[in-house]
């Protein structure tokens, strides 16, 4: 037997029905033993986020401004979802307990984490898992950072007695006992810890999608699932833009080489995503994980005969983009020139005088810049060790008319980036996933 943490996104609590499918997935793997949810979210595109709600309602509040209705949508949603299940659980009093808090000033974070409190709630009398409130486990410090060290010697021994739990996501407390949330999507980071404390064998994150696609579905169509990714894979598409999980989720269970596995609670015989730790398994080879990409930067290129030899010509260059508090993405160089990637939004006005700075300093033999660039990552852990990758991608781009403005590797061969017009952005993905998959 294992222990398996499962985290379930505000969309597969959103009512009674999505319960009901919680309940029967919990209830299908023994391992599953301690459980996270979400507040609940939208059940269809116009409807609203509990969380949502509960913001607003505190900024209401702190306006003075009567917030009763709003408060009322929220009510109606959990009284709902209770009489719905058929449970006993009378919220009213724990409901009218908050408005009042809010009314007299409670913090936003107090209003923000009651979602998950009350889903809380209502789950765990549904399954007949104990309640256990995160503030007790789940340890900020006075200023409001996470407290791992003591969090997960909190985890450890609060639930080395419990057989089965539910424990809300998203907030936890501070010393003074304020308490104190994530930032937004942060339900997924309360599971990852979850996991790290009681060193689970595997971290489920159950969701309205099957997994993570090989590439944005808004650009290909149908792209197919990735099956299985490496935590370092999926910091790279990540970084790139790929829409994946909450970021400081993945950095608990990834410490800790846990697995997490990407469900759909509206599929769940679907495999989903499973995100493993990095290195072994090569037996996707040849095949690459995924494609993401962004837009929005400008390349400066730089270009001195023999700069090679000339003492601290890169510290320098560096230097002036640091002294403007910018920092760069990628640093491509061929022989006697090098090019800097830096995203548009940090640049803003600043380019002309970094332009020239860098004919003053270095007095090179040209600058050229060229912006309206997009980047775009082909990441694949198998690429290292397979021949003929990168001649598939480039004549798939070559044959599509697309012309490659910047080429970069990573020293872990791991992924390959290059530089295109945004206006070829689209294509340019459409070429790359086509070249791979069919
Ligand atoms: N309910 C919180 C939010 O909407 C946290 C979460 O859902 O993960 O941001």
């Amino acid at each position: 037997m294992g222990i398996k943490v499962a985290k379930f996104g505000g969309s597969s609590l959103a009512d009674a029905e999505q319960f009901r499918r919680v309940r029967s997935i919990v209830m299908m793997d023994e391992d599953r033993r301690y459980i996270i949810p979400s507040a609940p979210g939208k059940r269809h595109s116009s409807d609203h986020k509990i969380t949502d709600l509960l913001y607003l309602c505190h900024e209401h509040a702190q306006k003075g401004i009567p917030f009763g209705e709003i408060f009322e949508l929220i009510s109606t949603r959990y009284l709902k979802i209770v009489e719905e299940l058929g449970l006993s659980l009378d919220l009213r009093p724990i409901l009218e307990d908050i408005r009042e808090k809010v009314l007299g000033g409670y913090s936003v974070e107090y209003t923000a984490s009651r979602g998950e409190y009350l889903n809380g709630l209502i789950l765990s009398e549904f399954l007949g898992y104990e309640f256990v409130d995160p503030a007790e486990m789940i340890l900020f410090t006075e200023s409001g950072v996470y407290d791992s060290k003591r969090t997960l010697e909190a985890v450890e021994k609060t639930l080395a007695k419990i057989e089965n739990a539910v424990i809300p996501g998203f907030y936890g407390s501070r010393p003074d006992g304020g308490i104190q949330t994530f930032s937004r999507g942060g339900s997924d980071i309360t599971g990852a810890i979850i996991a790290q404390g009681i060193k689970a064998d595997l971290y489920e994150n159950w969701t309205d999608v099957s997994g993570f696609m090989m590439a944005d579905p808004r650009v290909v169509k149908n792209p197919k699932p990735i099956k299985e990714i490496t935590y370092r894979e999926l910091r790279e598409l990540a970084y790139m833009g790929a829409n994946v999980l909450h970021e400081d989720s993945v950095f608990p269970v990834r410490q800790a080489g846990i697995p997490i596995n990407i469900k759909n609670t509206n599929e769940p015989e679907a495999e989903g995503t499973l995100i493993v730790p990095n290195g072994g398994d090569f037996s996707r080879s040849g095949m690459i994980t995924g494609i993401a990409g962004k837009k929005g930067f400008t390349v400066i290129t730089i270009e001195k005969a023999m700069m090679n030899t000339e003492l601290g010509f890169g510290r320098r260059l560096l230097s002036i983009i640091e002294s403007r508090g910018i920092s760069f993405e990628h640093m491509p160089s061929g022989i006697d020139s090098i090019s800097l990637v830096i995203s548009d939004n940090q640049l803003n006005e600043k380019l002309d005088g970094i332009i020239e700075e860098i004919n003053q300093q270095l007095k090179p033999d040209a600058v050229d810049v060229h912006d309206n660039m997009a980047l775009i990552a082909t990441v694949g852990q198998g690429m290292a060790r397979t021949p003929g990758i990168s001649g598939r991608l480039f004549s798939a781009l070559g044959s599509e008319d697309i012309n490659v403005r910047m080429i970069a590797q990573g020293s872990g061969e791991m992924n390959i980036i290059i530089g295109v017009e945004n206006d070829d952005f689209e294509r340019a993905i459409e070429a790359i996933y086509y070249a791979f998959v069919n």
